[in-house]
C-alpha cells in the first residue's frame, strides 16, 4: 500500500491557506486535514472540531504537558498546535495530511520528520494581501497590521521551502499544489518499495 505523506502548507495571514485546502479536502476525500488546537477564539461559523480544538490557555498546557503535540508554537498573541495522534493514524492509514501552520511549527515539524514536505503560499502582491485579510473581515485593524507584519517578517524563511506557490487565482494555486502532491509520491523512494519482487 501507499504510504501517506505530511504536506505543510505555510503563508501570510490572509493569504488563502484556508481557502485552497478547504478546495484541496472537497475534491479528495482520502486526504487528511489535521484539526489544530488554539487558544484563539473562534471566528463566525467556525466549529470546535472541525476548524480547531477551541482551547482555554490553561487546557492547551495541559495538553503540552501530556505530550499531545507534534509541535505548537505562539502567533500573534495566541497558541496554535498540532494534535500528533491523528496525523500518525492518518499516514498508518495511507492518507494524505495537510498541515496549515506557521513557520515556526513548519520547522519544528520538518526537524521531527524530514520526509515532511513544505510549501509556502505566497500572495500576488503585498497589497492584495492587506486587501484580502481586511477583506475578510475577521480581525480589527490592529489585528491586520500585527498579522501582516508577521507575514513580511516570515517571507525571508521561505526560500527554504521546499515549493513556493503564488495565489493569484484559486483554480491556479489548487492547481500546483495538487501537481506537487502528485510528484511527490512519484519520487523512488516512495515507488521502489510498491514493486512486488
Ligand atoms: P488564510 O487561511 O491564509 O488566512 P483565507 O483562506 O481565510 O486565508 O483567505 C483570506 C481571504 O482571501 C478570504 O476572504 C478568501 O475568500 C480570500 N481569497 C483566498 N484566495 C483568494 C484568491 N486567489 N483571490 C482572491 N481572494 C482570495
Ligand atoms: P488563524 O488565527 O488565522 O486561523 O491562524 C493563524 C496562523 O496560525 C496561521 O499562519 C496558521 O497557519 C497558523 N496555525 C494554525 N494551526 C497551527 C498549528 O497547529 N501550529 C502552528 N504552529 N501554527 C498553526
Amino acid at each position: 500500500m501507499r504510504k501517506g505523506k505530511t504536506f505543510i502548507i505555510c503563508g501570510p495571514s490572509g493569504v488563502g491557506k484556508g481557502t485552497v485546502v478547504a478546495r484541496l479536502l472537497a475534491s479528495d476525500p482520502t486526504l487528511y486535514f489535521s484539526v489544530s488546537a488554539t487558544t484563539r477564539p473562534p471566528r463566525a461559523g467556525e466549529e470546535n472540531g472541525v476548524h480547531y480544538h477551541f482551547l482555554s490557555r490553561e487546557q492547551f498546557e495541559q495538553w503540552i504537558a501530556a505530550g499531545d503535540f507534534l509541535e505548537y508554537a505562539e502567533y500573534v498573541g495566541n497558541l496554535y498546535g498540532t494534535p500528533c495522534r491523528y496525523v500518525d493514524q492518518a499516514m498508518e492509514q495511507g492518507r494524505d495530511v495537510l498541515l496549515d501552520i506557521e513557520i515556526q511549527g513548519a520547522e519544528l515539524v520538518h526537524q521531527k520528520r524530514p520526509d515532511t514536505v513544505r510549501i509556502y503560499v505566497a500572495p500576488p502582491s503585498w497589497a492584495e494581501l492587506e486587501r484580502r485579510l481586511v477583506g475578510r473581515g475577521t480581525e480589527d485593524m490592529e489585528k491586520v497590521r500585527s498579522r501582516l507584519a508577521r507575514g513580511r517578517e516570515e517571507f525571508a524563511a521561505a526560500r527554504n521551502f521546499d515549493y513556493f506557490v503564488i495565489n493569484d487565482t484559486v483554480d491556479h494555486a489548487v492547481g500546483e499544489l495538487r501537481a506537487i502532491m502528485l510528484a511527490e509520491h512519484c519520487r523512488p523512494c516512495e515507488r521502489i518499495s510498491l514493486i512486488s519482487q
